[in-house]
């Protein structure tokens, strides 16, 4: 018997990949889409339970194999029905992922990272430094392990059915033609912990995953994924993900405070990343999403909204406010709500495509930005 430290994770693998494995096996290639669907679409944990495949092949992939799983170790359900998971890795690091249901419609927010080598200011999770990258593995079974989680504990409706639409909703694609469960997850936004694309190359497989007809089967235009900018990584997912969606850490309008603030400007300034913006390959009346995080007295007045106005206004956009999450040990403050309002109006009169983010799940601390995790080493 191998021991499993030599064992392929299959998680780890796309389906192309795990083509190649069982080839490597002499194994034909059906086998592969058969063994990615009883992952994937029957969260098979063994191979035992794989009945259309001969108990000897199970048997060889039992010895060279294995399936991996996330279990969550915390779940914190929040007075507006925001869930926080708190996932265990082997090495005893734990990250977190974000279930956010708006209108029963349920955005999962995911880590790409446990901790952040970017270290902007105002983010709780930069503080903690990089510990490590989390697998493809990693990534695709935080997923997993929220869908079984809903599925045993599906949410239920707010009363009032909560404010709006979702912020990664597509309005013009509503619902692909099937009912929604509030059980089922719509969006998956690589928003938690970790800057996604200093891990592209656990990244890019968990979202081919993600979006693999026989895999996870997510529409591409339900996934996000979100970059403080970092401007060759954003042209590698431009190249090897054309169709996933972009959103862009913008937070300040002038190279000066974006330098202070998010120390990868001074590598990449604010001219170079929305030429990336620019070239980002948008299918269709796609758009990239601005996130700008709202910092009291810091990013917040009118002026900020018109330099944010004339620095976007030729690329397709839409802007997500955030207004800032206080948390212990950072001296930004929240922005006012008349500061946060009048933004919003002055980009509504131009005709941008607002969303003001509530800040959910601030009573159990899975708001933006106040991901921590646990992290040992680093
Ligand atoms: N690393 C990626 C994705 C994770 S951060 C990125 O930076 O885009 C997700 C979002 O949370 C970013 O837009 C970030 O600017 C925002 N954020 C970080 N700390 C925050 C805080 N304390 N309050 C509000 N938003 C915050
Ligand atoms: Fe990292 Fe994003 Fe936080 Fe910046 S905002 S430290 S890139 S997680």
């Amino acid at each position: 018997m191998i021991p499993s430290a030599t064992k392929t994770d299959l998680k780890n693998l796309t389906l192309p990949d795990l083509e190649l494995f069982l080839r490597g096996k002499g194994k034909e290639r059906f086998r592969a889409t058969q063994i990615f669907k009883w992952i994937y679409q029957q969260d098979a944990r063994t191979f035992e339970e794989m009945t259309n495949i001969s108990k000897s092949l199970r048997a060889e992939l039992a010895e060279i194999a294995f399936i991996s799983q996330l279990e969550p170790e915390a779940v914190e359900v929040g007075s507006d029905g925001t869930r926080k998971y708190l996932f265990n890795l082997v090495d005893g690091n734990g990250v977190e992922a974000v279930l956010i249901p708006i209108e029963g419609r349920n955005t999962l927010c995911i880590s790409s990272q446990a901790g952040c080598a970017m270290g902007c200011e105002f983010c709780l999770t930069g503080t903690f430094k990089l510990t490590r990258n989390l697998t493809t593995a990693e990534i695709v079974n935080q997923i997993m392990a929220v869908k079984r989680d809903l599925a045993g504990n599906p949410p239920t409706l707010p009363a009032d059915g909560g404010e709006g639409r979702g912020d990664f909703d597509d309005s013009d694609d509503s619902d692909d033609g099937h009912q929604q469960s509030p059980a089922d997850i719509r969006n998956i936004v690589l928003m938690g912990m970790g800057e996604p694309l200093h891990n592209l190359d656990n990244v890019i497989p968990a979202i081919k995953i993600m979006i693999d007809g026989n895999g996870l089967q997510f529409s591409n235009r339900r996934v996000t994924v979100s970059t403080c900018g970092l401007v060759p990584e954003m042209e590698r997912l431009g190249r090897e993900l054309p169709t996933v969606n972009l959103a862009v850490s913008l937070n300040a309008t002038t190279d000066e405070l974006r330098d202070r603030i998010m120390p990868v400007n001074r590598r990449y300034p604010i001219r170079e990343l929305l030429a990336a913006c620019k070239g980002f390959p948008l299918p269709g009346r796609r758009k990239v999403t601005f996130e700008y995080v709202m910092l009291g007295g810091v990013n917040d007045t009118l002026e900020d909204a018109k330099r944010l106005l004339r620095l976007i206004s030729d690329i397709p956009n839409k802007v997500n406010l955030i207004p800032f999450n206080e948390h212990e040990g950072c001296g930004f403050k929240a922005p006012t709500r008349a500061a946060v309002d009048a933004f919003h109006k002055y980009l509504i009169d131009r005709h941008v495509t607002v969303i003001t983010r509530d800040s959910r799940g601030g009573d159990i601390s899975a708001a933006c930005g106040q991901l921590k995790g646990r992290l040992k080493g680093g």
